[in-house]
């Protein structure tokens, strides 16, 4: 082990995908910037679009860590083709334990200290044969975790299905979570999904702290819980470090195109936004009520479409990239670009997310709620109409509409069945021109600056940071007085 006298090395893991990556990138910079750390990054690639393959590379500038692309394991013999996107990610990650054991053996620099993913949670017993200290990076919520490292217990004593129950599932001292709610890995007891979740939940508690994407001002009550014995404490044995919000920062400004020139063109926070993250998309049948709602609510709109798919509310994470430049292939409704071109722009695929919701013309997020789109929406001020897809979505949407008051939903979830336009045109209007939406706003402001704090010298995630770089050093010196002895 080095002498504690160099630069603390961390080695940070990532999984596949922008959503994964972009706030480990974003971590590792402030481990740089603000503890003065050398960073690694091991980043599993993932087969996504080229728009996505850019994103991921203005994240990494300025070139502050070391990003090392771990070649993405096959895994075709060990997963069928049913295999959800959260085994497929922990199947991928556990395959790619070696790759990343001889990679980080051969950097020059040992590292003194490990930062995983939610999906590389299996990976910190290479920490452990390294003798360094350990850490998970949930780059999602404190509710989110509560229920990740709560499972195992639920696991015990919950009979049957979570989303066949006639009651919310109670976590000490936090939110109760509504069966469905639920995140994916337990809508089915018996898939390979859940018991990867649960592992996960086991695993999380045994390092040696837990760095969450949240920030004390926005969960005080969860936060609370999850560090009191007699509440989830019991289970989150590790410390907790708030680093949140950890969200890409812009880039320099790039040339203007014909987005940005039409938003530079319309009043101030007058646009609502509409996108699903980089893995969401929707059937043909909700397409078309989302584009006729849209047009219903006759406000301003920035699009971003993806040709649909065959199941309601289905999030093909792995896909969502494809599908032409042409709008034409989209099933948009007949007439509908015609009749919206002075009103509304769609983009096919993908679009700047982060400098769209920058731009001060923009009011409103329609969005799937993934935690880095809800991030960057409360950073930049933004109400939202909560669109939950897959993952987490559910729960990140019930606590934005229902604990902290951000955002509006629709009465069924839309992985329910199809949301009709007139409730699109009147969740839209609800933001944007009701007086509702002044209150949602305002409370969005208020977060927003709360986030700020945050990070300011001395803010609750400044100081957590800080306090994690001591706490490494404290167990770099006891892991090497044990060797010594
Ligand atoms: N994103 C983007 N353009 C798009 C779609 C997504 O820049 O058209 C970015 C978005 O800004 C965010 C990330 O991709 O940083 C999506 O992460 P999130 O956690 O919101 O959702 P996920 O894609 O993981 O479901």
């Amino acid at each position: 082990m080095q002498s504690l006298t160099t630069k603390p090395h961390a080695v940070l893991l990532s999984s596949p995908g922008a959503g994964h990556l972009i706030p480990v990138l974003e971590l590792g910079k402030r481990l740089v910037t603000l503890l003065n750390f050398d960073v690694t990054i091991f980043a599993v690639a993932s087969h996504k679009s080229a728009a996505e393959s850019d994103i991921i590379q203005s994240a990494m500038r300025p070139n502050l860590c070391e990003v090392i692309e771990l070649p993405p394991p096959d895994i075709s013999a060990l997963v069928g083709p049913e295999a959800k996107v959260g085994t497929i990610l922990r199947v991928i990650m556990r395959e790619a334990k070696p790759a990343l054991r001889s990679a980080i053996s051969s950097l020059k620099s040992p590292p003194t200290v490990m930062i995983v993913d939610l999906f590389g949670t299996e990976s910190l017993v290479i920490a452990e044969e390294l003798e360094i200290s350990k850490y998970v990076f949930i780059a999602s919520h404190a509710w989110f975790l509560a229920l990740s490292v709560y499972i195992p217990t639920l696991d015990k004593i919950v009979q049957g299905e979570y989303v066949d129950q006639k009651e919310p599932l109670d976590i000490p001292g936090c939110m109760p979570v509504r069966p469905e709610d639920v995140v994916d890995p337990m809508l089915d007891r018996n898939d390979q999904h859940y018991f990867e979740y649960l592992r996960s939940g086991e695993e999380i508690p045994l390092s040696d702290g837990v760095l969450v994407n949240t920030w004390k001002d926005l969960q005080p009550k969860t936060l609370a819980a999850l560090r009191d014995d007699k509440l989830l404490g019991r289970v989150m044995k590790a410390p907790i470090y708030t680093v949140g919000p950890i969200v890409r920062s812009l880039g320099p400004a790039g040339s203007k195109n014909e987005l940005f020139d039409w938003l530079d063109k319309q009043p101030s926070e007058s646009v609502v936004f509409v996108s699903f993250g980089s893995g969401g998309t929707l059937s043909t049948e909700q397409l078309t009520e989302l584009a006729l709602g849209l047009e219903l609510s006759q406000q301003r709109f920035v699009w971003v479409v993806r040709p649909p798919t065959v199941k309601t509310g289905d999030g093909s994470f792995f896909t969502a990239g494809n599908g032409g430049d042409d709008l034409s292939s989209y099933l948009l409704p007949e007439g509908f670009l015609t009749r919206t071109h002075h009103t509304g722009m769609v983009v096919p695929k993908w679009a700047p997310q982060l400098e769209i919701l920058s731009h001060p013309s923009v009011g409103g997020f329609f969005s799937h709620c993934g935690w880095n789109s809800t991030l960057e929406s409360i950073t930049n001020g933004v109400p939202m109409i909560a669109w939950p897809l897959y993952a987490e979505q559910k729960m990140n949407a019930t606590m934005l509409a229902e604990e902290v008051g951000l955002a509006v939903r629709s009465e069924k979830l839309p992985t329910k069945g199809v949301v009709g336009r007139e409730e699109i045109k009147c969740m839209v209007r609800r933001v944007m021109v009701e007086e509702e939406g002044n209150g949602i706003r305002n409370k969005v402001k208020e977060i927003k600056r709360s986030a700020e704090r945050a990070w300011k010298e001395g803010g609750s995630s400044y100081n957590a940071l800080s306090l994690l770089a001591k706490q490494c050093e404290i167990i770099c010196k006891q892991r090497q007085k044990m060797k010594n002895l």
